[in-house]
């Protein structure tokens, strides 16, 4: 197993990271999740670009061109020889004596990514999970995809105890979205979800999603909707990079439609399944 540190392809026994990492001690950081079929990133440029859009918002600049980080993913990919699994990297602000606001003097950044070789959630895909609403406690940068989860650690940790795969998060009556991914409500042949704003991480299988959508011919309205509404949706389901499109049968005690995943949510997993396809012919 090889892992990249900074710019180098490394075993992990000669990684050192600093305690007084920023990412370790704040979560000054961000990070990345990119899922691998067949040897190939799926919306690896769409990842890479988030991942400077994010670094950007906490400015944090990245010490490498985009195209140099594509490289090293892909690298790291065939050193460790994965076919399905994914790669996770994170950026911290780097090792500086501790202290809130940015250091003064020139602090290089710490950029670590590893692979994870595993199969797809196919039993999740077929049966859909249960949620739990959960208040959303979290900050109000969501759109950051930050290394501080502490408000999604707790609400995943929440719904799981609960019996449940994953917290339909609310602020209010207003449903957000899971603790680790988006959220959508089909009622009478619309889908539901809610808009991109800085309440909301702006999800790559979202935007996925949402090009599925036309498609397949289903209308698409980014808006919110309550947990009242939520319960009474005839279809309900989460998408994330891994979890891709799982339908959501249950929240907490309501049945969702009939209890079983719904045609439409059918649909998108099918259309899903051709995205990936043609990913990996060719
Ligand atoms: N929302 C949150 C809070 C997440 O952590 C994630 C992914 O982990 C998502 C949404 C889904 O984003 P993506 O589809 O880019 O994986």
């Amino acid at each position: 197993t090889t892992i990249l540190w900074n710019d180098r392809l490394v075993k992990e026994e000669e990684i050192h990271l600093s305690v007084e990492d920023r990412g370790y001690q704040f979560g000054d950081g961000i990070y990345e999740v990119i899922k691998i079929y067949s040897s190939l990133m799926f919306t690896v440029t769409e990842h890479i670009d988030r991942f400077y859009e994010s670094a950007d918002k906490i400015k944090l600049v990245i010490p490498y061109t985009k195209d140099v980080l594509h490289k090293m993913l892909y690298d790291l990919i065939e050193d460790n020889q994965i076919v399905d699994g994914h790669v996770y990297f994170q950026i911290t602000r780097g090792s500086s004596p501790r202290a809130h606001a940015f250091p003064t003097t020139a602090t290089e950044p710490v950029f670590i990514a590893y692979t994870v070789a595993g199969e797809r959630p196919f039993e999740h895909f077929e049966q859909g999970v249960k949620a739990k609403f959960v208040e959303d406690i979290r900050w109000l940068r969501c759109d950051i995809k930050s290394l501080n989860l502490l408000g999604n650690v707790l609400a995943k940790e929440t719904a799981q105890q609960a019996g449940c795969f994953e917290a339909v998060q609310h602020r209010g009556d207003i449903v957000t979205e899971g603790s680790s991914s988006n959220l959508y409500g089909i009622k009478d042949g619309v889908l539901y979800t809610h808009p991109t704003t800085n309440l909301i991480l702006n999800g790559i299988t979202r935007r996925v999603i949402m090009s599925l959508c036309v498609e397949i011919g289903l209308p698409v309205k980014e808006e919110s909707f309550t947990t009242d509404q939520a319960v009474a949706m005839d279809e309900f389901f989460m998408s994330s990079t891994s979890a891709e499109v799982t339908p959501i049968i249950q929240i907490d005690d309501y049945k969702i439609g009939k209890g079983t995943p719904g045609e439409w949510t059918r649909k998108l997993q099918a259309a899903f399944e051709a995205r990936i396809q043609q990913l990996v012919t060719f």
